[in-house]
């Protein structure tokens, strides 16, 4: 049985004491972070880590990330840090940040999918950062969503795909930024972006003098890649997807115009409501607002998705800043059926 905990006004210690104690024993809890929703277990505990691959129908060999709430338990989990990793630790945690380092074997290896790297995150978020500190142990957490799905960003989103399988799922509303952690391994030196989000390129750039994105963040991975989950279906509707790209702001109206075809819905920007002639039109977010589309954009495609479309056409964004992460989610969520012109 899942037992719900509403923390949406405020956090009720007695009941926080109770999940943490859950996670202790070896149970599953979904609870909020900035970024998205997680299914979390103690990340010691090998058959409670196991059982978040099962909850999701997770493929084993795609590892996950570990959320720490005090620096100590750093130290305890992982070797130490070079002066580079330090430096980014320093600058991004706590936030919405994952570092890839070298794990030290009381990460059991189902965690870590049998990599000898972990990685590691320190939510900002209060509800997150109080239940990893009472459970008094690191927590191993993938987003709340079926596999393939799009990421949970609020509670009536995911309820269905957990209900029965977790033991505790704690309501703190609609999460902040709506995308995942950005994702880095420093290699040769050089921090590289396994997967974008929040904390962009340019944010690392500032602080370390030197980045670069992994070249398969707008492609399909085939074979070895650096971050296991890029080899997945992702973040993904039922109804058939295409995004939309121009930088002309006119070509990109007129393709999305030219490919509707019967019972298609569009996603897009509110610029563009009057000018797009859809049946059904969702707006993501303004073109001057990345902020807001990230934070609608996983909660929107499932709603659209629950219309039975035929057809879902989504506006994509310029691939800088935060817009870098929106169409590396965005490209997946359309199996890389996309335009650009
Ligand atoms: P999620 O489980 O949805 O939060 O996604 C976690 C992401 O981090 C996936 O894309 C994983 O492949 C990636 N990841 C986690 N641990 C590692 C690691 N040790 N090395 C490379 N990528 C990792
Ligand atoms: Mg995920």
């Amino acid at each position: 049985m899942t037992k719900y905990y509403d923390f949406k006004t405020e956090i009720n210690q007695k009941e926080l004491q109770e999940v943490a104690t859950f996670l202790r024993e070896g149970k599953l809890v979904i609870f909020p972070t900035e970024t998205v929703y997680g299914v979390g277990a103690n990340a010691l505990n090998p058959k409670a880590v196991d059982d978040i691959f099962k909850a999701k129908g997770r493929a084993n060999d795609n590892p996950l990330i570990v959320h720490i709430a005090d620096f100590d338990t750093l130290k305890d989990i992982v070797e130490t840090p070079t002066e580079m990793e330090q430096t980014l630790i320093d600058a991004f945690m706590p936030g919405p940040f994952t570092l890839i380092l070298p794990k030290k074997d009381c990460i059991p290896d189902n965690v870590s999918a049998g990599l000898n790297t972990v990685g590691i995150r320190m939510p900002e978020d209060k509800i997150a950062h109080e239940l990893i500190k009472a459970a008094h142990t690191p927590i191993a957490a993938p987003s709340a969503n079926l596999s393939s799905r799009p990421s949970g960003t609020k509670v009536s989103d995911i309820k269905d795909e957990f209900d029965g399988k977790v033991s505790a799922i704690i309501d703190g509303g609609e999460t902040k930024i709506g995308i995942e952690s950005t994702v880095v391994k420093v290699i040769d030196q050089v921090p590289t972006i396994l997967r974008p989000g929040k904390i962009t390129p340019e944010d690392i750039k500032e602080v370390v003098g030197v980045v670069q994105i992994d070249e398969h963040i707008f492609k399909k991975a085939t074979g070895a890649v650096e971050s296991p989950g890029m080899k997945y279906k992702h973040y993904a509707p039922n109804a058939e997807c295409l995004l939309v790209y121009s930088d002309d702001e006119q070509t990109q109206i007129d393709l999305v115009n030219k490919n509707i075809k019967d019972n298609t819905i569009v996603i897009g920007f509110k610029e563009h409501q009057d000018k797009i002639h859809a049946s059904e039109f969702y707006v993501h977010g303004s073109i001057h607002n990345y902020d807001e589309i990230s934070h609608n954009i996983f909660t929107l495609l499932r709603e659209v998705d629950r219309k039975k479309p035929d057809f879902i056409i989504i506006e994509g964004v310029k691939k800088e800043g935060l817009g870098i992460a929106i169409m590396n989610r965005l490209i997946r969520s359309t199996s890389y059926h996309y335009i650009e012109k």
